[in-house]
Parts: C-alpha cells; sequence; structure tokens
C-alpha cells in the first residue's frame, strides 16, 4: 500500500507534534510570553496517537518523527516512544529537539527504539544562544548533542536558522564543527510562520548566502548524498571532514516537488503541508481504523502541488498570522 497523492508524490512521513509546550521561547517560534497553551485535555493522548501511527503505518508510513513544542517536555515520552517503535512497518523513528533534556534523555529514548535526533542550535555563542530562545543555557545543548554522538542517536543533525543580524556572522564556524564530529548542519531558511512578520521581514536571509561565505572562506562544499537519506536538503561536505552541510531553503528554492510527509498536529488535526491552513481533526473518527484511514486520504487529496510561501512568493498575500505556529504544528 502506498499514499500517492494527486500530484504523484509518495507520503511515507508522519511528524507528531506531541505537545505544543516548551521549555525555550525561541525568538522565530513564539512570543516573549510564550503560546497561549492547550489544556491537557485539548492534546491528542499517546494512545490517540498510536491508532494514527498504526492506521498509516498500514498504508504506508514508515517514518515518524516526534517534534513539538518540545517533545522531551511531555510526561511519558520515552513510553510513547517504545509503543511506536513496535508498530509494524514503522522503520524510521526521529525527533526534534531544542537538546535541552538529551544529557537527561538520550539513553533512555535510545534504549525506547528512538534512532535519532535532529538538535536546534542557532548560536555558538552563550549570551546569544540565551537571547535567541529568551532563556536556554547553551552548554546544555552542546551536552545533549555530545550524549547524542555517545549513544549513536546518529546521524545527529544539527537545526540552525539563519537569521540577518544574529547569526550569520557563524556560518563558517558551524561548518567547521562539521570537520571534527560526525555531525550534519542544516542550515535552514527563516519562515514566516506565526505571529512574527516583522522580525522575519528583518532577519530573512536566502541561503545563497552560507554558499558565498563558504567560497569567501575557501572552504570547498562537494556535494554528497543526504545522511539517513531522502528529505528537503541539499547535502554538502568538505573533503576530509566527518560530518555534512545540508541547505534547506523552502523559500528561496522550495522542495514541494518531493515533499513526502504528513503532519500531525499537537491537538489531533492532520495536515498535510506545514503552511497551508486546511486540517482535519482526528478525533471524530479515532477508534474506527477504515474511517481513520480514509481521513489520511482525505487530506493527503487535498495536498496543495507547493506552500503557499512558494505560491505567493515569501510572505505574498498570506497572513503569517493566521498560520498555526510552528510549536503547534510540529517543525
Ligand atoms: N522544540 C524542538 C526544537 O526546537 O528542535 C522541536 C520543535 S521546533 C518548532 C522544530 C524546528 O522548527 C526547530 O529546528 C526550529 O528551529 C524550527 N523553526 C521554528 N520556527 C521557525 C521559523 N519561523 N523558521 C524556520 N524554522 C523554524
Ligand atoms: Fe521551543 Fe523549538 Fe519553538 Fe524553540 S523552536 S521555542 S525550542 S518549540
Amino acid at each position: 500500500m502506498a499514499l500517492i497523492d494527486v500530484h504523484g508524490r509518495k507520503h511515507d512521513y508522519l511528524r507528531i507534534s506531541v505537545t505544543d509546550r516548551c521549555n525555550l521561547r525561541c525568538v522565530y517560534c513564539m512570543g516573549e510570553e510564550g503560546i497561549e497553551q492547550m489544556s491537557h485535555s485539548e492534546i491528542l493522548s499517546y494512545e490517540d496517537i498510536i491508532k494514527v501511527v498504526e492506521a498509516g503505518a498500514e498504508l504506508g508510513i514508515s517514518k515518524i518523527r516526534l517534534t513539538g513544542g518540545e517533545p522531551l517536555i511531555r510526561r511519558g515520552i520515552v513510553d510513547l516512544i517504545g509503543k511506536i517503535a513496535s508498530v509494524k512497518g514503522i522503520t524510521d523513528l526521529s525527533m526534534t529537539t531544542n537538546g535541552i533534556l538529551l544529557p537527561r534523555y538520550a539513553e533512555s529514548i535510545k534504549k525506547a527504539g528512538l534512532d535519532r535526533v535532529n538538535v536546534s542550535l542557532d548560536t555558538l555563542n552563550p549570551d546569544q544562544y540565551h537571547r535567541i530562545t529568551r532563556c536556554g543555557e547553551l552548554q546544555q545543548v552542546l551536552d545533549g548533542i555530545e550524549a547524542a554522538l555517545a549513544l549513536d542517536l546518529q546521524p545527529v543533525k544539527l537545526n540552525t536558522v539563519l537569521m540577518k543580524g544574529i547569526n550569520e556572522h557563524e556560518i563558517i564556524d558551524f561548518i567547521k564543527l562539521t570537520l571534527e564530529k560526525p555531525l550534519h548542519v542544516r542550515f535552514i531558511e527563516y519562515m514566516p510562520i506565526g505571529d512574527h512578520d516583522r522580525d522575519y521581514r528583518d532577519h530573512y536571509l536566502p541561503l545563497s548566502f552560507v554558499e558565498e561565505q563558504a567560497e569567501q572562506a575557501g572552504l570547498a562544499l562537494t556535494a554528497v548524498p543526504l545522511p539517513g537519506g531522502a528529505g528537503p536538503a541539499e547535502s554538502y561536505t568538505i573533503p576530509g571532514s566527518k560530518g555534512t552541510i545540508g541547505l534547506i531553503h523552502p523559500i528561496s528554492k522550495h522542495f514541494c516537488d518531493t515533499c513526502n510527509r504528513l503532519r500531525l498536529t499537537a491537538e489531533g488535526t492532520l495536515k498535510a503541508c506545514l503552511y497551508w491552513q486546511d486540517e482535519k481533526p482526528v478525533r471524530p473518527v479515532i477508534n474506527d481504523k477504515k474511517a481513520l484511514q480514509e481521513l489520511i486520504k482525505d487530506v493527503l487529496a487535498g495536498k496543495p502541488v507547493e506552500h503557499q510561501m512558494a505560491a505567493d512568493g515569501m510572505c505574498g498575500s498570506v497572513d503569517p498570522g493566521k498560520m498555526r505556529g510552528m510549536s503547534k504544528t510540529g517543525g
């Protein structure tokens, strides 16, 4: 069984936001006061998440990513990982995390069946990290990355959102991280999601800037296959290094034609595209596997050929404030 949309794209990947809550307040993701949190009863239960995973796996979903909000702050996350890992057909289980709690959880999540992690890190400067996240301590994330490497939660990828005036002077330092360690640094373009339109307009930088900086520094980026298989990044390495450099351009060179993912939001709605307002709740059909599978197919049938950031060019006519924030949808 395969989930193929009307544009011929095969979908085998489900990203699940397990919570909208977070222990950080990154400037590009949330306001200073955080988000208006959902109550516990609004958040989809683990039991229901498993039902969606089982229904999806029978339709051809084989890859799951847990995200949020911060997935490691939801109580019982290790048990959820164990349950998803044992669903027939799921062959790749990963997590996107800010890494703060990785030193504490890396061992138990690995044992429970998590294959790998992506850790978000936008600066290597402790003060700047505190400013970007509004409260985080850089050393905790660095320790988390070391824990992930030591426990073989690999390939360990770093997600680095490029922001003009904030971290563009650190591009070469991030690239150099890949020389000594098997880290896969992925630069990501700032997206106009949530109610941060002004901030977005002030700080967006296309990723061609990364290529220019590497060239100026005399670093030859050589194209290589993506670590861990398919994905939206263009992947490069510096000959002789242990890691890779990825470029994810959702705005300047979007990758919608190869999109293979569906999303389950923290409150239990299915979305076929991150930057599209349409979504459908799973709760009304959660106890009827056939109906749930029809819902998944229905959501896929409505998937746009490309997201509105691309369709409209930058923010275009879309009101970013009307889009569900990243922490609710799951980045
Ligand atoms: N809390 C976890 C973390 O930060 O890794 C998982 C959730 S977070 C929403 C997932 C990813 O979305 C992070 O890598 C973050 O940098 C990215 N993200 C959030 N808002 C973004 C924006 N406006 N533009 C680009 N990436 C964004
Ligand atoms: Fe939290 Fe991740 Fe959003 Fe930062 S990007 S505020 S860590 S959910």
